[in-house]
């Protein structure tokens, strides 16, 4: 049986979205009770200007802080948008690099400044740069399966990106649905055509629930054979630049939801719970996961 993987996004992709400023001390006590669960890749933040994304001003500060520590930990990855912040990353000990283009020109344009062939072209040299300096590199795919600006995105268009990701060794792959508009069943088309091009991708899935089909895109992906599943606790999240930002899946609910199929995540419930109670508290508003407010069914499967 194939063990999902659990990369929890929520430090970046979740505040980034917020509008109060978490301090430092906050961010420690809530990464602390993500490790404590056992989530084996936990992003701690973006490299992008503080000027545009102030949230993410204290990114540097909190690798160094958790980097530094000795003995087992997770991995810790952060998401880098340009070479300056591929230099800040280097410097600061980050373990994975996410770098990813979008798959719509509109939003690509809007995020970037590029169309995608050069935000592309742009991403390949950093990703070889970070390859010659021997570290682990995560490519994705945004706006994978429809933008918030244009609407449907050609397959094609995706698996193109996709090849160019392989043929330059990029193996570790994420889809990322941005703006939410994935279906169950286009998500099982596209990744499994991913997979089909080789035993040694890494599947990622980076799922919004904008529409409230998250989870069951999850599932999807997870029956395709993708391992490796980006969501955020408490369901936070949603990317500042699309039409329509709605949250992340939330990391207890698919938690819950494996453990409820039998599939075992490795990752105890209680201290996500702990943190996205935590977080809702300090954010002063509810968070849009389910299981943090209800806890998990409590009842054996029959
Ligand atoms: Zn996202």
């Amino acid at each position: 049986m194939l063990i999902p993987l659990i990369h929890e996004v929520g430090m970046r992709d979740g505040l980034q979205m917020e509008q109060k400023i978490v301090e430092f001390d906050h961010k420690v006590r809530w990464i602390e009770g993500l490790i404590g669960s056992g989530i084996p890749v936990i992003q701690l933040g973006s490299f992008v200007h503080p000027k545009y994304v102030p949230q993410m001003a204290d990114t540097d500060a909190l690798f160094r802080h958790f980097t530094a520590k000795g003995g087992k930990r997770p991995t810790f990855s952060g998401l880098v948008l340009n070479e300056k912040g591929m230099e800040r990353g280097l410097a600061c000990g980050v373990d994975l690099f996410c770098l990813g283009v979008s798959a719509s020109e509109t939003h690509s344009l809007k995020n970037t400044r590029m169309p995608v062939m050069e935000a592309l072209e742009r991403i390949l040299a950093m990703a070889r740069t970070l390859q010659q300096e021997g570290r682990k590199v995560q490519v994705s795919v945004q706006s994978a399966f429809g933008c918030g600006f244009e609407g449907p995105i050609a397959e094609a268009k995706v698996l193109s990106i996709v090849d160019a990701y392989l043929e330059a060794g990029l193996k570790n792959i994420s889809l990322a649905d941005t703006a939410g508009h994935a279906d169950p069943r286009q998500v099982a088309s596209l990744f499994s055509q991913v997979i089909r091009r080789g035993d040694s991708i890494e599947c990622t899935c980076h799922l919004h629930n904008t529409f409230g089909m998250g989870i069951a895109n999850c599932l999807a992906a997870y029956d395709s054979g993708v391992q490796v599943f980006e969501s955020a606790f408490g369901g936070l999240g949603g990317c500042p630049f699309t039409a329509v930002a709605g949250g992340n899946v939330a990391t207890e609910d698919l938690v819950h939801m494996f453990s409820r199929l039998g599939i075992e995540t490795g990752i105890d419930l209680d201290p996500v719970i702990a943190t996205s109670r935590e977080a809702a508290d300090q954010l002063e508003h509810d968070l849009p996961g389910c299981v943090y407010k209800t806890g998990p069914i409590s009842f054996q499967q029959a």
